[in-house]
């Protein structure tokens, strides 16, 4: 049957009131599952049927049946979804409104079941811009069959549910817009925030080197050393931030090792606090342990990055300030506290500091940085089944907190290296 115009006339007052309750629906819909049972159940009572099924086809040209609602004669909701099926078929490939009988019965058949087993059936396609985008089929247990004005009603019912289809595709494709503009927004800081940093410190090494390599000027040694001992420094910074870029993609993919092993905190902290004090940055650090014998489940490498990166911003941020590092033993975690007497970090920055790429804008002149550290932090305490989070009281320092779990014996299964990550 092609699709003719809807004949207004041929509608009743009570049909018409439907009409203006679907559209209504329509127009108030905040999401689409709900409405389409709504216009169902508003419509149920102007156009009889005993189930109702909508299927859309998927990519590879199946079924797909997203809206089934069964209103009686004992049938459950999945088979009748595959009763449709082959009608819904043919609707979708002649792209017309199908009426079709089939009577399975057979002598016999008490009166349920011959009712049962008379089947009236009505696709009607259903059209968003000029594709086909689904069909809506009705059944009819014993009949009766469906009048010329029946299937105006329902031929309505599926221009509704066609504009609600149509609505949903187009907020599937605002989202995805939105997605995608996003995206975007990220790779175009990220290409412009490494780019950044990757320059910088290449700029100094190539400036110092060519200075050096000039043939008109005799260097002393001690500038000589100095330019030098630049060089070094920048390239190092240039090999951390790469070895940080790495990190944080790896972590993010889900794909850097991790070893696990049961581990004693107390001389890992021990180890960690003796070897700041002679390394690189000099911080005064006040070791308080106040937890015993309790051994933690970590990769012990990646937890002195943690803890390394957490004191080098304290030399860098607050420079001049101990860090006091102080354990305790909460009911489910083992917690380590790092806390420094700098300038603090405002409240609602707290934790803007863990995203990538974030540094405070005021602190950006007082040391060289890429906003990555803190950022790597939160991901390998993460991949620990921990917490990490910050707090402040601006002008009198920060509090640097790390939450391990005390029952590891739970995650055993997933602390095996890369896997842990997925
Ligand atoms: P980076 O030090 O490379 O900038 P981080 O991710 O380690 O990156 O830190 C993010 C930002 O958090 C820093 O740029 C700084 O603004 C702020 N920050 C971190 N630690 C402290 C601290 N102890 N005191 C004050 N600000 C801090």
């Amino acid at each position: 049957m092609a699709l003719e115009p809807i004949d207004i006339e041929l509608l009743k007052p009570q049909e018409l009131r439907v009409i203006y309750d679907m559209s209504r629906v329509i127009l108030k819909a905040v999401d689409s599952a709900s409405a389409l049972k709504e216009i169902i159940r508003i419509a149920r009572p102007v156009f009889i049927f005993d189930n109702v099924v909508l299927y859309q086809p998927r990519e590879d040209k199946s079924l797909e049946p997203i809206y089934a609602r069964s209103v009686g004669r004992g049938r459950s909701v999945e088979a009748d979804m595959a009763w449709g099926e082959a009608i819904a078929i043919d609707v979708l490939e002649c792209e017309e409104i199908i009426i079709r009988q089939e009577n399975i019965s057979t002598e016999g058949d008490s009166r349920m079941e011959s009712r049962l087993n008379s089947r009236f059936f009505l696709g009607l396609p259903l059209v968003v811009g000029d594709v086909v985008v689904g069909a809506l089929v009705f059944i009819r247990f014993g009949g009766p069959n469906y009048l010329p004005e029946q299937v105006n009603m329902a031929q309505l019912i599926a221009e509704h549910i066609e504009h609600l289809l149509e609505r949903q595709s187009l907020v599937n494709r605002v989202a995805s817009l939105e997605a995608e503009r996003k995206l975007d927004h990220l790779q175009q800081e990220f290409v412009a925030t490494v780019s950044h940093d990757l320059r910088s410190p290449l700029g100094f090494i190539k400036g110092y080197t060519t200075t050096l390599l000039r043939d008109d000027i005799d260097w002393d040694w001690e500038t000589r050393r100095e330019f030098l001992t630049i060089i070094d420094d920048e390239a190092d910074r240039l090999s951390a931030l790469i070895d940080n870029l790495l990190d944080s993609s790896r972590l993010q993919a889900g794909t850097l090792p991790m070893e696990f092993q049961e581990v004693d905190l107390s001389s890992l902290l021990k180890e960690f606090t003796h070897r700041t004090q002679i390394g690189e940055y000099y911080v005064q650090i006040k070791l308080n342990l106040g937890h015993s014998n309790e051994n933690v489940w970590i990769d012990s490498t990646r937890m002195i990055q943690v803890l390394d990166n957490i004191i080098s911003n304290s030399a860098k941020y607050a420079p001049g300030s101990p860090v006091t590092i102080s354990t305790k033993l909460d009911p489910d975690y083992l917690h380590i506290t790092l806390e420094d007497n700098g300038p603090g970090i405002p409240n609602d920055q707290l934790e803007n500091i863990f995203k990538r790429f974030f540094r405070l804008p005021n602190y950006r002149d007082m040391a060289k940085g890429s906003g990555l550290g803190l950022f790597i932090c939160k991901q390998i305490i993460n991949a620990h089944h921990g917490e990490v989070f910050a707090e402040s009281t601006l002008g009198k320092g920060s509090c640097f907190h790390i939450l391990l779990p005390r029952n590891w014996s739970k995650f055993d299964d997933k602390y095996s290296g890369e896997e842990m990550l997925q």
